[in-house]
């Protein structure tokens, strides 16, 4: 499995910082046929149906995605 990293961004980047591939949206919970599809043709990424939160109830789920390298961007 590969190693992601989240990086903090205060703006959507057009390209990934680490390998210069597409960046998409996250989109959390359970996906629909169409989100499924999209997720497919790597238009969006599926982040699961759990959102990841720290101890102090912040919650840590990066907006958006790297479709190549999986590295995360979280807005600021
Ligand atoms: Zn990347």
């Amino acid at each position: 499995m590969r190693k992601s990293k989240t990086i903090t961004i205060e703006r959507k980047p057009r390209k990934c910082p680490v390998c210069g591939n597409k960046v998409v949206k996250i989109v959390y919970g359970m996906p629909g046929p169409e989100l499924m599809e999209q997720a497919m043709s790597g238009e969006v990424i599926l982040g699961g149906c759990c959102i990841i939160s720290d101890e102090n109830g912040n919650q840590l789920d990066p907006e958006f995605g790297c479709v190549e390298c999986g590295t995360r961007f979280k807005r600021k």
